[in-house]
């Protein structure tokens, strides 16, 4: 998944263009939930919060790489029963 970091000025943008409502605003900057985050794999070529962030502050979360093969797995395990 990918991880905000501390350069995020709470715009909101990333929010709603995330198609697995993965992000919401934490306690300090906006995060991104692991566990529904797909790097928008299945959904579009590229992570859309990435795109539509203002200050670039979205990156791998590098503790944490998943392969292709797993994000599609996420995919799928999130839009079982749409
Ligand atoms: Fe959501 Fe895609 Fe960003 Fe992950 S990469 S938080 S799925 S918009
Ligand atoms: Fe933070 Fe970037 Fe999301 Fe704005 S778009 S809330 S700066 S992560």
């Amino acid at each position: 998944s990918l991880l905000i970091n501390q350069l995020c000025i709470n715009c909101d943008v990333c929010a709603p263009a995330c198609p697995n409502t993965a992000i919401s605003q934490g306690e300090t900057i906006y995060e991104i939930d692991p566990n529904l985050c797909t790097e928008c794999v299945g959904h579009f070529d590229e992570p859309q919060c990435v795109v539509v962030c203002p200050v670039e502050c979205i990156e791998l979360d590098a503790g944490n790489p998943e392969t292709r093969e797993q994000l599609l797995a996420k995919y799928h395990a999130l839009t079982r029963g749409q």
